[in-house]
């Protein structure tokens, strides 16, 4: 089943499921991932940025955060994955010092991205502090190339984190947008670069690493013999998967679900993400893994295919999506990132820049454009007034064209601009993912700015 996602009855039913704000009534994030994987049922928050450390076994832990630091204590010290964000840092090294004071023998990098990265600093601190060893880092040789390429696009990642995460509420937690430099000076750069595969035996435990393209191309996900456990970072977080963020640099979908599959193999007990419940059960493991994997090969499938016949991304991005039962599972839900971004991402991934409209390849500057609209409609007010129709209509995809070109026909005109304010807001209130509503709600306050001066 093909649904289109400008269908009304599909916006709709997806809305309503996903747009519940749900509260935090389980502590134990087994019982819950558990709960809700057995029964389907979903009525409490499986992302949660607790700062709370659970143990799960004699040895393992978990700090649910934003993200999440899984640690193993072995006779050597501990094994921690990931470090969380810089601004949590205090919090989640306060929750793993309320289970053990061991030190950190290592501590390995999911992935470079900030909000698993950051916190290494505080780490680093605290290990100074009581005396200990320095921490060895461990991380895929591409993450020293994603930090090297963030100190030469600071600007850039400042400004998208704040509009991506700037269109919701209670994002202050997440603390990633404010942050002045987007890679915090204190961060460790990894000691120990791995590549395809590595094996780490640290006090009595072994830690095999393989290295995945999916949401970076720098992932690592390890698994852990001696407590039939998998470390996934990134490849598992409970929304559907982060593979098409429409201001951030190339994710591999077919790579992230072969990475999926090779997980499958091991019929693991435990399944440890950066983000989201740890799952526990060889059968959920599997549940979880097959969803998040067969999504990602159909959006490859059907986008592939349809490239090989020589249809545009316009008629791609308008036929080619997931069928909303898989969707709605609450591993899967699109309220971060979304299936119609991850087209994007396979066209941008297997093509070129070209979308194969004529116009694109070399058109006029939007204004002027724009400006001939304008012209042609009888004014930018026209335009204005249709875009106001085409919004209370529900043609939000239109009705934002049609504004667009009002404001870029006029700049100046704060009609234009106090309509733009609400057609993007109401647009923001409509779309489920964060990635939507961040850029929508930035688009209303800028326009808004403008109104008020
Ligand atoms: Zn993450």
């Amino acid at each position: 089943m093909i649904l289109d996602p400008t269908d009304d009855g599909y916006r709709r039913r997806m809305i309503g499921k996903l747009q519940k704000k749900l509260p935090i009534v389980t502590e134990d994030p087994v019982e819950l991932s558990s709960r809700v994987i057995d029964a389907g049922v979903h009525d409490e928050q499986v992302n949660r940025v607790t700062q709370t450390l659970s143990v799960l076994d004699d040895d393992l832990s978990i700090v649910e955060s934003f993200s999440n630091i899984v640690s193993f204590r072995t006779d050597e010290g501990l094994v921690c994955f990931d470090s969380s964000g810089q601004i949590t840092a205090g919090r989640t090294m306060e929750a793993v010092r309320g289970w053990t004071d061991d030190p950190i023998h290592t501590l390995i990098y999911t992935h470079g991205h900030v909000d698993h990265v950051g916190g290494s600093g505080a780490m680093a601190a605290d290990a100074a502090d009581r005396g200990h060893e320095p921490i060895r880092v461990v991380g895929h040789h591409c993450v020293a190339d994603r930090f090297r390429r963030y100190e030469l696009t600071n600007g850039y990642n400042t400004d998208i984190n704040m509009r991506q995460f700037g269109g919701v509420g209670g994002v202050k937690d997440m603390a990633l947008g404010d942050v002045p430099q987007f890679l915090p000076d204190d961060v460790l750069w990894p000691d120990l670069e791995v590549g395809s595969s590595h094996t780490l035996s640290v006090g009595g435990r072994e830690f095999e690493t393989r290295h995945a393209k999916g949401e970076t191309d720098d992932h690592l996900w390890t698994w852990v013999p001696h407590d039939k456990a998998l470390c996934v970072g990134d490849l598992v977080t409970w929304v559907f998967p982060n593979c098409g963020n429409p201001q951030k640099v190339q994710r591999y979908p077919l790579e992230w679900a072969q990475a999926l599959r090779e997980m499958m193999t091991y019929e693991a007990e435990w399944l440890l993400p950066a983000h989201g419940l740890v799952v526990r059960g060889a059968d959920r493991v599997s549940t979880v893994l097959c969803d998040l994997a067969a999504a990602l090969e159909l959006l490859t499938e059907e986008t592939l295919a349809m490239m090989n016949a020589g249809e545009s991304l316009d008629a791609i991005i308008h036929q080619v999506t997931v069928p909303d039962d898989l969707l709605v599972k609450p591993w899967m839900q699109p309220v971060y990132d979304e299936p119609e971004f991850v087209v994007r991402n396979l066209w941008r991934l297997y093509g070129g820049w070209w979308d194969k409209n004529p116009a694109h390849l070399k058109p006029a500057p939007e204004t002027v454009f724009a400006a001939e609209m304008a012209a042609l409609a009888g004014g930018a007010d026209v335009l204005t007034s249709r875009a106001t129709e085409l919004a209370a209509a529900g043609d939000l995809r239109l009705a934002c064209q049609v504004v667009e070109l009002a404001v870029q026909a006029d700049p100046e005109s704060t009609t234009a601009h106090g309509a733009r304010a609400e057609i993007y807001q109401q647009r923001r209130n409509e779309e489920f993912s964060l990635m939507s509503k961040g850029i929508f709600a930035a688009v209303a306050r800028e326009s808004r700015a403008i109104v008020d001066q």
